[in-house]
C-alpha cells in the first residue's frame, strides 16, 4: 500500500495550523504529567470550551438537549465528556477514548530512609518500563498528599528551574565488570529504583539525622509528617518540559506520550466539534497501563453509569435505552502504535509498521500470540471509517506492532466492545513507547486531529 508523507502534502495553512496544535500539544504535556494533572487540565479546557459539570445538571434536574456540553470527573484521575446529538441517544454515541496514566515509579507508603549518610524515596514502578532506563536521569516529584483531616495539598518538585531535581544512581562501570553480564531485565531492578533525595544531617540529631533532615524540611514547606506519606499518592517522573526534536523540529521528545498524546488529540478534537447528529463523548481514563483496573480504569462501572445518568438527563429513562446507547455506539479506542524504528528493524514486519509522518495509526486487532487479548475490529465498520477518513482527506495507516510473536500489547478497546459496540484501535505513532522520553511526530499529532475530528462528526 503506498501511501505518503503527510510533510509532503500539507500546505502552508495546514503547516502552520500543525504548529499551532502541537504548541497547544506540548503545554499539555508540561501540565498534565500525571492522570491527577490531565484531569485537572482537562477540564479547564472544557470548561472554556462552554462545558457544565455534569453533577451540577444533576443536582438541578436540569434536561440535556441537543448543542449541550457537560464533563463527569472520577476519583480525580478520570473524566468524560458529552456533547449532545440530535438524534436520541439510544442511536448510540460516537466516543474517543484515550488514557491518561503513564508509566512512572510511586512512592511506596512507608518510602523515607536513611543507608549510610543518604537518604531515599523507596518507590514501586508503575506499568511496564525498562527498568535500567530510569537511572541516572533528572526526575521530579508530582501528586497529592491527603491528610487526616481530609486537606489535600498538590505537590510538584523539580520542575521550576529553581526546583531541586532528584536521580537514582546507577553502578559506575569501573566497578561494573560482573553486572555488565546481566540480562537487561536484571541489570536495574525494582527495588534498586530508590530516589536519593538528601546527604545533609540535621545538626544536633544522634541517629538518622541526615533523614530528620528531609523529613524538617518537609514539615515545613508541606506540612507533612513522615506518616502521611500512607496517604500520598507522589509519583516520580521525568523531569523537563517537552521539546522539539530535530534540527527540522518535526518531532516531539516528551514524557508520557502514551498515551497523552492520543488524549490531547481527543480532546481538541471534541472541543471543537459543534452541531453533532450523534452524541459526541470522549473518555481519558486511568490504570490502563495496569489493566485498567480499578474505579478509575476503563474496567470500573463509571463510563456506564456516567451515560445513565446522561441518559436519565436527556429524555425518559430506561435501562434498555443505556444498553442500546451502547450497544449502538462507535468507538475508536485512541492510544498510540509503536513507530517502525531503523534501529531495530528485525522486530518489525516492515509493511504492516505504523511509520512515523504517515498519519492515524489504525490496528485491526492487538494482543499477543495469535491475537490473543484483542478486540478485533469487524471489516464492516472498518470500511465505514475508510470511507469517513478518505471522504475527509485523513490520512491513515493500517498497522500491526510488530512481528508475529516479536511480543505485543493492549488497550481499552476490548472493555467497551463487551457492550456490543464497534470498537477499533487508531492512535498516534510512537517511538521508544514506555521510555522517559518517547518520541512523536507533529504531523501525526495535527494529523489525529483531524482523524477524530471526521469521526466524531461522521460515524453513524
Ligand atoms: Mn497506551
Ligand atoms: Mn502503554
Amino acid at each position: 500500500m503506498e501511501k505518503q508523507n503527510l510533510w509532503e502534502v500539507y500546505s502552508e495553512a495546514q503547516l502552520q495550523e500543525l504548529e499551532r496544535v502541537n504548541t497547544g500539544y506540548r503545554a499539555f504535556l508540561d501540565a498534565g504529567k500525571t492522570e491527577r494533572e490531565c484531569v485537572v487540565e482537562t477540564v479547564k479546557q472544557a470548561k472554556a470550551a462552554g462545558y457544565k459539570n455534569l453533577d451540577d445538571a444533576m443536582k438541578a434536574g436540569k434536561a440535556l438537549t441537543a448543542g449541550d456540553k457537560v464533563y463527569a470527573v472520577g476519583m480525580n484521575k478520570t473524566v468524560i465528556l458529552f456533547q449532545i446529538g440530535s438524534e436520541p441517544i439510544e442511536n448510540g454515541m460516537n466516543i474517543l477514548g484515550a488514557h491518561i496514566d503513564s508509566p512512572r515509579m510511586d512512592l511506596k507508603q512507608n518510602p523515607v530512609y536513611e543507608d549510610t549518610g543518604l537518604v531515599y524515596f523507596d518507590t514501586h514502578y508503575y506499568g511496564g518500563i525498562k527498568k535500567y532506563q530510569w537511572v541516572t536521569i533528572p526526575l521530579a516529584i508530582h501528586g497529592v498528599v491527603v491528610k487526616k483531616d481530609g486537606t489535600s495539598q498538590n505537590i510538584i518538585i523539580g520542575e521550576d528551574e529553581t526546583d531541586p531535581v532528584f536521580v537514582v544512581t546507577d553502578l559506575l562501570i569501573h566497578l561494573s565488570s560482573k553486572r555488565m553480564d546481566k540480562k537487561a531485565a536484571e541489570v536495574v531492578e525494582g527495588e534498586a529504583l530508590d530516589i536519593l533525595v538528601g546527604s545533609k544531617p540535621l545538626k544536633g540529631e544522634e541517629k538518622d539525622a541526615v533523614k530528620a533532615g528531609v523529613l524538617k524540611l518537609v514539615k515545613e514547606k508541606y506540612g507533612m509528617e513522615e506518616e502521611d506519606f500512607q496517604s500520598a499518592e507522589l509519583e516520580i517522573v521525568p523531569a523537563g518540559k517537552a521539546r522539539d526534536c530535530g534540527i527540522d523540529r518535526s518531532m516531539i521528545l516528551a514524557y508520557g506520550q502514551d498515551d497523552r498524546v492520543c488524549a490531547y488529540t481527543s480532546l481538541v478534537a471534541m472541543l471543537a466539534t459543534k452541531d453533532v447528529k450523534r452524541t459526541a463523548c470522549c473518555v481519558l481514563v486511568d490504570k490502563e497501563e495496569i489493566g485498567s483496573v480499578g474505579a478509575t480504569g476503563m474496567h470500573s462501572k463509571f463510563f456506564e453509569n456516567t451515560v445513565a445518568e446522561i441518559i436519565n438527563l436527556t429524555g425518559d429513562y430506561s435501562e434498555l435505552k443505556v444498553r442500546r446507547c451502547m450497544a449502538n455506539s462507535k468507538m475508536i479506542s485512541s492510544d498510540v502504535g509503536a513507530a517502525y524504528d531503523p534501529m531495530y528493524s528485525d522486530v518489525y514486519d516492515k509493511k504492516s509498521s505504523s511509520k512515523m509522518g504517515y498519519g492515524l495509526v489504525i490496528k485491526k486487532h492487538t494482543g499477543a500470540r495469535g491475537k490473543s487479548g484483542s478486540n478485533d475490529a469487524n471489516a464492516e465498520y472498518i470500511a465505514k471509517l475508510r470511507k469517513i477518513f478518505d471522504d475527509n482527506k485523513v490520512a491513515f495507516q493500517m498497522t500491526e506492532m510488530g512481528k508475529i510473536d516479536a511480543g505485543g500489547g493492549g488497550t481499552i478497546a476490548y472493555i467497551l466492545a463487551q457492550f456490543g459496540m464497534e470498537v477499533i484501535d487508531g492512535g498516534v505513532a510512537v517511538l521508544n513507547m514506555h521510555a522517559p522520553w518517547e518520541v512523536a511526530s507533529k504531523a501525526d499529532v495535527y494529523e489525529a486531529t483531524r482523524a477524530y475530528a471526521a469521526f466524531l462528526k461522521d460515524a453513524e
